[in-house]
């Protein structure tokens, strides 16, 4: 079990502070730069979830065509292009139908506009889960929380879900895949079926924040789903941009749901919600010569993620549940406790870690860990296997 020093515990007592300012969500890297005590202390942000290899890429393409053009002085004078607009750009790369899609200042956005709007009843929420699902339902009597088994890992008992979701009939499902915060993931065939079995349910929101680092092929190929729009009309995908293309601070987000729903929405607000940084990202994000580019790095991410995740896996007094995601869910082993792990790593290691004790229905002492690039999942191997290590002493 790991101890902390007299410093450590000072930190963990500011940081306690900034925490608490942040609601259910860990105080962002740049709230803790913003603060004289902590910022100094990072290296590695394992916290947040995104491939900084996009990012990368993004900023390359940034520069060069808005920077050094003065592109950039035109986009901040003037008004964003409006919702529908976006869509009709964002049509042709993600082959859905225009007027299907909604353009979200970031997937929290849609969440939000979903649950206020079409939830009318009951919701089932799977927990462990991402916590704006349960947070933004009004009638709190309304949500059923569905427990994965921690015995399964916390992954999905697939017949299981479905016979508990026919018992309580609700109005509205919630599937994260792959699930945060476990990376747990249901294939095309499995999902398939699902949907089948539970067309009987008015909303199937279906979060696919995650799908670009999940993989059922050798060739890594990338997954979509929007067929499925055809044959399910009660289906409702959800989706950030914010960790494949490593740009939270845009906010780029877009939900796919019928027509009638979208024509809903935009009749009653979300004029101009996005900016025209986050129209330039969808523009480019519908471009051959950037989509070429961002496969690549897309693949060299997932790569390093699994050496990492395989790696981290074989450190002792630790358990690295299964994930087709960018991270993974860590438990620890030893009797540690998860926030003051999670300082130790910051404090003396400078490695950012989100701890999981404020998430409902994990039963242990939990961390979740991203993938980040090869160099600094090194520096994160090394603290971890010393920290585990140093305990024994
Ligand atoms: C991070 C996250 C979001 C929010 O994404 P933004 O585009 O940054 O608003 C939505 N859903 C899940 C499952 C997430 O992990």
């Amino acid at each position: 079990m790991l101890k902390l020093s007299k410093e450590e515990q000072i930190f963990l007592k500011n940081f306690t502070d900034l925490k608490s300012k942040s609601g259910s969500h860990s105080p962002s890297i740049l709230t803790l730069l913003n603060d004289e005590g902590t910022g100094k202390k990072i290296e590695v942000d394992a916290c947040f979830l995104s491939n900084p290899y996009a990012t990368e890429l993004f900023i390359e393409f940034f520069e060069k065509e808005l920077v050094t053009t003065k592109l950039l002085n035109q986009i901040i004078e003037a008004y964003p292009p409006q919702n529908r607009e976006i869509a009709l750009h964002l049509s042709k790369t993600i082959n859905v139908p225009a007027d299907y899609i909604f353009i979200g200042n970031g997937a929290i956005e849609i969440i939000q506009a979903v649950i206020h709007n079409f939830v009318k009843g009951k919701i089932v929420v799977n927990i462990p889960t991402f916590s704006s699902y349960y947070e933004y339902v009004r009638v709190k009597d309304d949500i059923v929380f569905y427990q994965l088994s921690k015995e399964s890992n916390y992954c999905l008992d697939v017949q299981h879900y479905i016979d508990f979701v026919k018992k309580e009939s609700p109005d509205t499902i919630v599937l994260i895949n792959p699930n945060n915060p476990n990376g747990d993931y249901i294939n095309k065939e499995v999902l398939h079926m699902m949907l089948t079995e539970l067309s009987f349910v008015k909303n199937i929101i279906l979060d696919e924040s995650f799908i670009h680092f999940a993989y059922e092929d050798l060739n890594l190929s990338m997954i979509d789903s929007y067929n499925l729009m055809n044959d399910f009309p009660n289906l409702i995908v959800i989706k950030s941009m914010a960790k494949d293309f490593g740009i939270a601070g845009l906010r780029a987000g877009y939900g796919i749901m019928q027509p009638e729903k979208v024509n809903y929405l935009l009749n009653h607000g979300y004029l101009w919600n996005v900016s025209g940084l986050t129209d330039y990202f969808f523009k480019l994000y519908s471009r051959e010569d950037f989509q070429r580019r961002y496969d690549v790095v897309r693949k060299k991410y997932i790569m390093n993620t699994l050496m990492f995740l395989n790696e981290l896996s074989r450190t002792p007094n630790i358990k690295v549940y299964p994930s087709r995601a960018n991270f993974a869910l860590v438990e620890l082993l030893d009797g540690s406790d998860s926030r003051e792990f999670m300082i130790k790593a910051l404090y003396s290691y400078g490695i950012y870690v989100r701890e999981c004790s404020d998430k409902i229905g994990l039963d242990g002492q939990f961390i979740r860990v991203a993938s980040r690039s090869f160099e600094e999942n090194v520096l994160i191997l090394n603290a971890f296997k010393d920290i585990l290590k140093s305990e024994k002493n």
